[in-house]
C-alpha cells in the first residue's frame, strides 16, 4: 500500500544546534527523507545555526555525513541528495552572543512559513526566544520548536513558559515529545475514536488494568552527567509515559483539533491521584562483568538517581475509578520494547469445562520494535477433545499489513511537517506540561525528604524484584519484556 504524501508549503527552518547529536541523528536525516518522499518542497530552506565557524559548504558536508550515517538505504541516491543539499545553509551564531543574528535575519524570507527549532541545551531556550524577538524574527507567522526537557520541576517549567510567552504566543510554541509522533500512538487515537468496537468497553467496568512499559537495553552511556540530575522520573515518566497515559485515558475530544485534544489530556493529568510511596519502586542497574553499573556511568558512587521506575497510579474520574494504570520504564533491561497493554476483565461466568481461568482479552499497542497492535482473543483449541480454550493474537503489524512505507516515517520528521503545517495537536501545551510537573514534583520531593535509595537490579533483567511485587500484591503480573 502506498501512503499518500501531501506536500507542505515552502518554509524557512532554522535549526539552532544544527551540528549537534539530535540534529545529525534525527532532524536532518528526517528532513531528507521527507524531501525524497516529495513532501518537502525544493524551495524550502534549512539553515543550521551554532557557534562553530563554517560556511554553507562546510555545513552541507556535515549534513551529507549525517545522511550517510543515519538515513539508511534512502541516503544512497546522489542526485536527490545534491538537490536536498542545495536547500541547506549555515549561520554562525551564539545563543548568548551578538554575532550572526543580522546575517540570519537577512536570509529569511517574509512570505513563507518560518520555524526555529531549538535543538540546544534547555538553558538556552530563553536566550534564543529573546534574541529572535530583539532581531525582529519573532513575527506573527513564525513558530518555535522546543526540545525536551521542558523544565526540571513546576517552578522552572512555569518560568520557561513565562519567558517564551514574552516573545511568542502559545499557538506559535511547539513543545516536542517525539512519542506523540509515533505512528502507533496516533493509531491509538484512530482505533479508539474511529471504531465503535472499543470505546464502549474503554472504561473501569470492562478494563481490569492498563500497563505501559518503555524498556531500554542501553545504559545512560555518555549522557551520565545529564541523567544523574534527571533520572527516569524526569526523563521519561513526566513526559513520554504521561503522554501515552493521557491518550489512553482521555475522553473523546469533540474534534480532532489541537485544543480539543489537549483539553482532554489536561483533564486526565489533573485527575491523577497523588502516588503514595508504597505504589512506586525505583531502581538502579548494577555493573556486570563487562559493563559499567549506573553509579560508574554517572561517576558518583553514592548517586541515588533512578534508572528504573515502576509505579501504580489511579485516575479519579467516572471512567477510570477502580482501574489502575501501571507504568514502568528503565535502562539496561532485558529487551528494548515499548508497549501499552489494555487488559480487559474476565467474562463474568465460565460456561466451559476448561479449568483455565486466565483467559482474557488484551489489546497490545506496540511502539517498538515492530510498531503494530495485537488483540488476544479466546478461541477453541483446534481438534477433538472437548471445549478447551486458548488465546490467539489477532496481529496487525503495520509493516506487514500496510507495507514498508507505514514504518518509514520517523516521529521527528512527522512532527516537523506538522510544525510547518501549523498543526499543534501532537505537541504539548504549556498548561499540560505544568500539570504534569505538578503531579511529579511531590513524588520527587518525597524521595528527597526521606533520603530514598533506589533498589539495585541486574542488567538484562526486568528491574528490581519489588517492581514485580507491586503488581503481585494486586493479584496481577507484568507482561514479559521482550523484543
Ligand atoms: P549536543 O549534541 O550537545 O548539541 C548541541 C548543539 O547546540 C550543537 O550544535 C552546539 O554547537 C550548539 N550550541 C551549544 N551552545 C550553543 C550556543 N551558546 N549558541 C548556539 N548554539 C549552541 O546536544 P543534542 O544531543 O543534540 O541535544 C539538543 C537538545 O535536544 C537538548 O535540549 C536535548 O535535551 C534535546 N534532546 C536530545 C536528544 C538526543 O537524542 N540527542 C533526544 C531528546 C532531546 P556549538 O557548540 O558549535 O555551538
Amino acid at each position: 500500500m502506498v501512503s499518500r504524501v501531501i506536500p507542505v508549503d515552502p518554509f524557512d527552518l532554522v535549526i539552532f544546534g544544527g551540528t549537534g547529536d539530535l540534529a545529525r541523528r534525527k532532524i536532518l536525516p528526517g528532513l531528507f527523507r521527507r524531501f525524497c518522499a516529495g513532501q518537502m518542497p525544493e524551495d524550502a530552506r534549512i539553515i543550521g545555526a551554532a557557534r562553530g565557524e563554517m560556511d554553507d559548504a562546510g555545513y552541507r558536508a556535515v549534513v551529507a555525513g549525517a545522511i550517510a550515517e543515519f538515513s539508511g538505504a534512502i541516503g544512497q541516491d546522489a542526485a536527490l541528495q545534491a538537490r536536498f543539499l542545495d536547500t541547506i545553509g549555515y549561520v554562525t551564531t551564539d545563543a548568548r552572543g551578538t554575532g550572526g543574528w543580522d546575517d540570519l535575519r537577512a536570509r529569511l524570507r517574509d512570505d513563507v512559513v518560518r520555524a526555529f527549532y531549538f535543538s540546544v541545551g534547555p538553558g538556552l531556550f530563553g536566550d534564543l526566544a529573546e534574541r529572535l524577538h530583539m532581531h525582529g524574527m519573532a513575527s506573527d507567522h513564525s513558530r518555535i520548536v522546543v526540545e525536551k526537557p521542558f523544565g526540571r520541576d513546576l517552578e522552572s517549567a512555569k518560568a520557561l513558559n513565562a519567558t517564551l510567552a514574552m516573545h511568542f504566543k502559545e499557538d506559535q510554541i511547539y513543545r516536542i515529545d517525539h512519542y506523540l509522533g509515533k505512528e502507533t500512538v496516533q493509531n491509538l487515537m484512530a482505533v479508539r475514536f474511529g471504531n465503535m468496537l472499543f470505546e464502549p468497553l474503554w472504561n473501569a467496568q470492562y478494563v481490569d488494568h492498563i500497563q505501559i512499559t518503555v524498556a531500554e537495553t542501553v545504559g545512560v552511556g555518555g549522557r551520565g552527567a545529564y541523567y544523574d540530575k534527571s533520572g527516569a522520573m524526569r526523563d521519561m515518566i513526566q513526559n513520554h509515559l504521561m503522554q501515552l497515559l493521557c491518550l489512553i485515558a482521555m475522553e473523546p475530544p469533540s474534534r480532532f483539533d489541537p485544543d480539543a485534544v489537549r483539553d482532554e489530556k489536561l483533564k486526565v493529568i489533573r485527575a491523577l491521584d497523588p502516588v503514595e510511596s508504597h505504589q512506586i519502586v525505583r531502581g538502579q542497574y548494577d555493573p556486570t562483568e563487562d559493563a559499567l553499573g549506573f553509579r560508574e556511568h554517572v561517576d558518583d558512587s553514592k548517586s541515588t538517581t533512578e534508572s528504573f521506575i515502576a509505579l501504580k497510579c489511579q485516575i479519579s474520574n467516572w471512567r477510570w475509578s477502580g482501574t489502575p494504570f501501571y507504568l514502568r520504564t528503565g535502562k539496561r533491561l532485558r529487551a528494548r520494547a515499548s508497549e501499552i497493554a489494555v487488559v480487559f476483565k474476565r467474562t463474568p461466568h465460565n460456561i466451559f469445562d476448561d479449568a483455565e481461568t486466565t483467559h482474557r482479552n488484551v489489546l497490545v499497542i506496540r511502539l517498538q520494535p515492530n510498531e503494530g497492535m495485537t488483540l488476544d482473543v479466546t478461541i477453541k483449541e483446534p481438534g477433538p477433545g472437548g471445549m478447551r480454550l486458548m488465546d490467539v493474537p489477532l496481529d496487525m503489524s503495520f509493516a506487514e499489513a500496510l507495507g514498508p512505507d507505514a514504518e518509514a516515517t520517523d516521529a521527528y520528521e512527522r512532527l516537523i511537517m506538522d510544525v510547518i503545517r501549523g498543526n499543534q495537536t501532537l505537541f504539548m501545551r504549556g498548561d499540560e506540561v505544568e500539570a504534569a510537573w505538578n503531579w511529579t514534583d511531590p513524588i520527587i520531593a518525597g524521595w528527597e525528604s526521606r533520603g530514598d535509595v533506589p533498589k539495585s537490579y541486574d542488567s538484562g533483567s526486568s528491574g528490581p524484584e519489588d517492581a514485580l511485587m507491586l503488581m503481585h500484591r494486586d493479584g496481577r503480573r507484568w507482561r514479559e519484556i521482550r523484543a
